[in-house]
């Protein structure tokens, strides 16, 4: 079961209220055509979900998934800082898909602010912002000299020169330690204009290829504040690569590439196990039919095209195409903004192997 919060306010009651319209609503298409042992597995299952959901005591996430096994004994849940749309899955296999969708959506970043001799690393991820190191090198001030022809002033110039540059270096030598043993996905830079330059020619090639931009930031900037900007800027750059994946999609597909757009299509491709990234316009839905014994998926057919069986409606097909999709292996990418993938239901796919038309 997939939960979500709209707002932060009272939490609990939101989160049983979906609850209790997620199981009401889903009541008899549950234990429709289950055996009695099943349907009192499944019973079971909503009452260890209803369960926890009264003994929470604080909630400090979003999206909550609850996974629930009655018959293996198994009960897990998952918090997330985002809200996920709620609804509830009742399958042989743990309905996985939103949380991939999610670890998809949440970069790991390391926010490194610089200066001539102090600097600190941050760690992001997930909503939680956490300070991993902070550490100042010697480096002499700058003192302006005095001297008539100005040969002792560039000395001593040159020395700090070189301190920094030493500075810079252990700088980029605890980011390289931090991507080794914690890995990033995103490197954002706190770092005054003039010293840009410096900083990225010391940094490790690994470590340079994951810079993606820099915060208005310094060293004093207060933890919180430095938090705020990494959202923006995560937000921002999650928008444009939200914007380039769908015009990839669709370039691909048009040109007859390996990619298929809307429902129909990829929803071949998914029974075809095509699908190496299926791309969904978060919260998209759409009706459809699906084989109770084989999986088969589809949009109107009453009888599945693989084994015959009688085809079971769902209000929301995408639930269960996202599903079959990450059986296979596939990733999942969730847009979320506008674009030109609305015009296509909202969905489209890259596929391993060319899907017939
Ligand atoms: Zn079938």
């Amino acid at each position: 079961m997939y939960l979500g919060l709209e707002s932060a306010a009272d939490g609990k009651h939101q989160l049983i209220a979906q609850f209790k319209d997620l199981a009401g609503k889903n009541g008899s298409a549950i234990f429709e055509g289950r055996s009695q042992s099943e349907k009192a597995s499944i019973k079971r299952d909503v009452e260890r979900c209803a369960e926890f959901l009264e003994n929470i005591h604080k909630i400090d996430v979003r999206g909550l998934a609850l996974f629930s096994c009655a018959g293996r004994d198994a009960f897990e849940t998952v918090g997330v800082p985002v809200p996920f749309r709620p609804h509830m899955v009742v399958a042989q296999r743990a309905a996985i898909a939103p949380l991939i969708a999610a670890l998809d959506e949440f970069k790991r970043i390391a926010v490194c602010l610089v200066d001539r001799r102090e600097a600190r690393l941050f760690e992001y991820f997930m909503g939680r912002m956490e300070e991993v190191a902070s550490f100042v090198d010697e480096v002499p001030g700058r003192v302006r000299v005095g001297g008539r022809f100005g040969t002792e002033e560039a000395r001593i110039s040159r020395h700090i020169q070189s301190h920094e540059y030493e500075h810079f270096k252990n700088v980029a030598d605890v980011l390289f330690e931090q991507f080794k043993v914690r890995g990033f996905d995103w490197l954002f830079l706190g770092v005054r204009p003039e010293l840009r330059e410096n900083v990225e020619h010391v940094l490790h090639s690994y470590v340079r290829s994951h810079l993606k931009g820099y915060i208005d930031a310094t060293f004093k900037t207060p933890a919180k504040e430095v938090k705020k900007m990494t959202i923006e800027l995560a937000e921002r750059l999650r928008l444009d690569e939200n914007e380039r994946l769908v015009e990839r999609l669709i370039v691909a597909a048009m040109s007859g590439g390996q990619a298929v757009l809307g429902l129909s299509k990829t929803l071949r491709a998914i029974n075809m196990a095509a699908v190496s990234r299926l791309i969904v316009r978060a919260g998209a839905a759409g009706k459809g039919m699906a084989c109770e014994s084989c999986a088969y998926l589809g949009l109107r057919r009453r009888e599945c095209e693989l084994c015959g069986r009688r085809m079971k409606k769902h209000e929301n097909i995408i639930d269960l195409a996202e599903e079959a999709a990450t059986a296979v292996g596939a990733e999942i990418s969730h847009v979320n903004v506008e674009s030109r993938l609305d015009d296509f239901d909202g969905i489209g796919a890259f596929v391993r192997f060319p899907v017939k038309k």
